[in-house]
């Protein structure tokens, strides 16, 4: 990380993202778009980072301090973890998901103490930025909740900068539906003839502070970064009390976690948006369905999906192989490849 940007959100947590201002002055501060930015919608190339950059913070379930550091990549790395204490590189792939209790949780078939956990909120905020290169370093278990939402990424990402590649950007087009399904609850792929990816997300939750909320949007980056980044993880606190000794959740604190107690948000500033509640389930999803590698061409339906829905959906789609197809429009200046598909 010699060469690299540090940003220590363990010691400055006011001057990005909490602090005293105004939630949209803060957010704007944080999320606002970088000089010479221009939107990715059209661009079909591949980016990486231009520089690297780290961050501290601690892991939400392990409670442990641990170093995050994004890595440019060669073109068709796609995004891979490194846990720097292990020597060992793991693709960001769904296939390698093996728990989605409380979060994704990525790991090696054979090597399970080799777990990566809470890859979500990084993985939303690279995709939807358009980050498809990109080697993510830790020297532990989890990546660092920070403030609980993909806001601290995205401003990573701004800070590292983006640099184009040669190679053309695939895409993974939905061709039929594709749904799962648990008590109720489901998430579903459909074809879309519209460009990206339309998501629909919604839940239903007895705390009345919750209660039954909905969300669609088109995913884009301005979108992401406007709509969905500073939304922060939640939880009920008759959840904390199991989670804590089973031990987990021993990093959670009123500083990066959404808490309810029926009617009553117990965080002293409230919420961030009305609806931040399924507005981060949608953050989730993105991060989740980013595990396929590519962005998706079609509409994502989820009621109550979860991490484990979402995983199951991922292994759903690529299961049948008329369901999908890789797609990449190819470039054609002199520095033309072919995609990936
Ligand atoms: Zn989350």
């Amino acid at each position: 990380m010699s060469s690299g940007l540090v940003v220590d959100f363990a010691h400055e947590p006011d001057q990005l993202f909490i602090g005293d201002a105004p939630a949209s002055e803060a957010h704007s501060v944080a999320l606002g778009h970088p000089a010479g930015y221009q939107p990715r919608i059209g661009r079909t190339r591949q980016f990486t980072l231009s520089n690297p950059i780290s961050c501290t913070g601690v892991g939400l379930h392990s409670g442990h301090p641990v170093t995050l550091t994004l890595r440019p990549a060669a073109e068709d790395t796609g995004i891979v973890f490194r846990r720097v204490d292990l020597g060992l590189d793991m693709p960001a792939r769904f296939d390698r998901v093996i728990d989605t209790r409380l979060c994704t949780m990525l790991a090696p078939a054979d090597r399970p103490d080799a777990r990566i956990a809470t890859v979500e909120h990084v993985m939303a905020a690279l995709s939807a930025c358009g980050v498809d290169n990109v080697v993510v370093e830790l020297d532990g278990p989890e990546v660092p909740v920070l403030d609980g939402s993909s806001a601290p990424f995205v401003f990573l990402i701004d800070c590292a900068g983006r640099t184009e590649q040669t190679a053309a950007r695939a895409a993974i087009e939905i061709l039929k539906p594709v749904r799962v399904e648990e008590n109720g609850a489901f998430a579903e792929l459909r074809p879309s003839h519209a460009p990206g990816l339309s998501m629909s997300m919604s839940i239903a939750f007895s705390a009345s502070a919750i209660g039954r909320q909905a969300y669609t949007m088109r995913l884009s980056e301005h979108g992401f970064r406007g709509e969905l980044a500073d939304c922060r993880t939640f939880t009920l606190r008759s959840e904390i009390e199991a989670l804590r000794t089973a031990g987990l959740a021993r990093g959670g604190s009123l500083d990066n976690a959404v808490v309810v107690d029926g009617g009553t948000i117990l965080n002293p500033a409230g919420l961030r948006r009305p609806d931040e509640f399924v507005r981060h389930k949608m953050l989730d999803a993105i991060g989740d369905l980013a595990l396929a590698g590519h962005p998706m061409r079609g509409a994502f339906i989820g009621n109550r999906s979860g991490h484990g829905l979402n995983n199951r959906l991922l292994h759903a789609l690529f299961a049948d192989r008329g369901a999908w197809r890789l797609s990449g429009r190819a470039i054609t200046d002199q520095r033309t490849v072919q995609p990936t598909a």
